[in-house]
């Protein structure tokens, strides 16, 4: 579990302000919902015979002995918390959430234990349009954080859960076949949970699913029309993707529509942003029948990929536009100087010097700061009623300024 520290915050309050911004403007609603949710939630809804239930949850015993969860996702708690609140019946939902989730894996590059991820979550729409719409709306995303270029779109389709059962049993026979080949994971999933194989990392796995019968082929007719709706829609607005038959996800819940987000930059952990359909939940956990989809994406590879595509803007990661130098005995019109600017200016981020010290140190300090901009006010700007002005970057001149023009300067300079 990773501390956030001051000089990566910057990348990351950039990711969730853009974010949310964007789902906003798609008519896209912010929920929260509870970190903790009993355990029976997570294993009625992800399946028990995954790998999150079954080896990565962090579950314990509150002080009555019911087992509570951590959470993993952010699914379950979202429709637990609609179906209770009453925001389903007879309505169309689109919902944003964002952060930590917790799941007892390995820790390395871009896959933590308690990690953060903005999700989005759609109810009451069934047709192809909606799952459109979501793949439209995150390929416009990369666009405007800037990483279009490192990412692709891997498209499935899981069929209903009878095409599924049809599948699973050809694919099954097959399995079968070359049982003496395949990993000791992939065997103990060979009973409880075949279709997961087929998404194994393990490279012999791989070779054997390679040939493996494809699900796209026993897909029952409605959800092959669903999914050519689908394409037909991306490739009218010309967003590209990649049909890859052997993508599953790790829940159970999915049905029809999977995708996920993948990019290269980022080694082993090139997923970005997953998601699917799944119309039976809501109404396995309680609720009436209600067609939903949903996706999530992991923050921290977001934030490096980010970093590495150096897409980050400059502002952001400055994060301080002035630097006020104070020096002599002039405390006083230095606060009130600051407190001009911040009125006068909003959002300016201003540091004011405090603790005294010479030109030359405070100077200092403000060239570590990352601000802009200086303005120094000694006890001879005071008498003057003025302020001197010093680019921290760049050439251009200093000068001695009113505090009018100051202000004007400012306001031009970080419009
Ligand atoms: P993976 O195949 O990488 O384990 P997943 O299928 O388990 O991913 P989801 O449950 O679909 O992941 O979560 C959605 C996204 O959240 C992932 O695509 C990924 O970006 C991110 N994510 C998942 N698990 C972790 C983790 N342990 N640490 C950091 N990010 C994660
Ligand atoms: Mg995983």
């Amino acid at each position: 579990m990773n501390d956030l520290l001051p000089d990566q915050s910057p990348v990351w309050q950039y990711l969730e302000s853009s974010v949310a911004r964007h789902l906003q403007s798609y008519g896209y609603r912010e929920i929260r919902f509870p970190i903790l949710e009993t355990t029976e939630l997570f294993k009625r809804s992800i399946g028990e015979v995954t790998d999150i239930v079954e080896k990565e949850m962090y579950s314990f015993p509150d002080r009555h002995d019911e087992s509570v969860t951590l959470r993993p996702e952010g699914t379950a708690g979202c429709v637990r918390a609609c179906t209770q609140n009453g925001l389903l019946y007879n309505q169309i939902q689109r919902l944003w959430y964002c952060g930590p989730m917790f799941r007892y894996e390995r820790p390395q590059k871009g896959r933590l234990r308690q990690f953060h991820q903005i999700g989005a979550e759609v109810f009451g729409l069934d047709g192809p349009d909606i799952d459109a719409e979501i793949l439209v709306m995150t390929d416009r995303l990369w666009r405007e954080l800037g990483i279009r270029d490192q990412v692709t779109l891997q498209l499935n389709s899981l069929g209903d859960s009878a095409s599924r059962a049809s599948y699973r049993a050809a694919l099954l026979e097959y399995l079968e076949q070359h049982r003496d080949a395949l990993d000791a994971d992939s065997l103990r999933r060979l009973d409880s949970n075949p279709l997961r194989i087929l998404d194994s990392k393990i490279e012999q796995t791989q070779v054997i699913v390679a040939n493996a019968p494809v699900l796209l082929d026993y897909l029952d007719e409605e959800s092959r029309e669903h999914f050519d709706a689908l394409c037909t829609l991306l490739d009218s607005m010309a967003v590209s993707y990649e049909i890859n038959p052997r993508l599953v996800r790790g829940l159970d819940y999915y049905g029809k529509t999977v995708f996920e987000w993948v990019t290269d930059s980022l080694g082993a952990q090139g997923t970005i942003c997953a998601g699917g359909r799944y119309d039976g939940l809501v109404e396995q956990l309680g609720g009436k029948p209600t067609p939903a989809i949903g996706f999530g994406m992991g923050e921290e590879r977001l934030a490096l990929l980010l970093d590495a595509a150096g897409a980050v803007p400059d502002s952001i990661a400055r994060q301080l536009d002035v630097y006020l130098l104070a020096v002599g005995d002039v405390a006083a019109q230095a606060l009130s100087l600051g407190e001009q600017l911040h009125q006068a200016c909003g959002g300016l981020r201003i540091q004011r010097h405090c603790g005294g010290g010479s030109v030359k140190s405070q100077m200092k300090k403000a060239d570590k700061s990352g601000a802009e901009i200086a303005l120094i006010l000694g006890e001879d700007e005071v008498a003057a009623g003025q302020v001197t002005v010093k680019y921290l970057r760049g050439q251009a001149e200093q000068q001695t300024l009113d505090v009018a023009a100051v202000i004007e300067l400012l306001q031009r300079e970080f419009a």
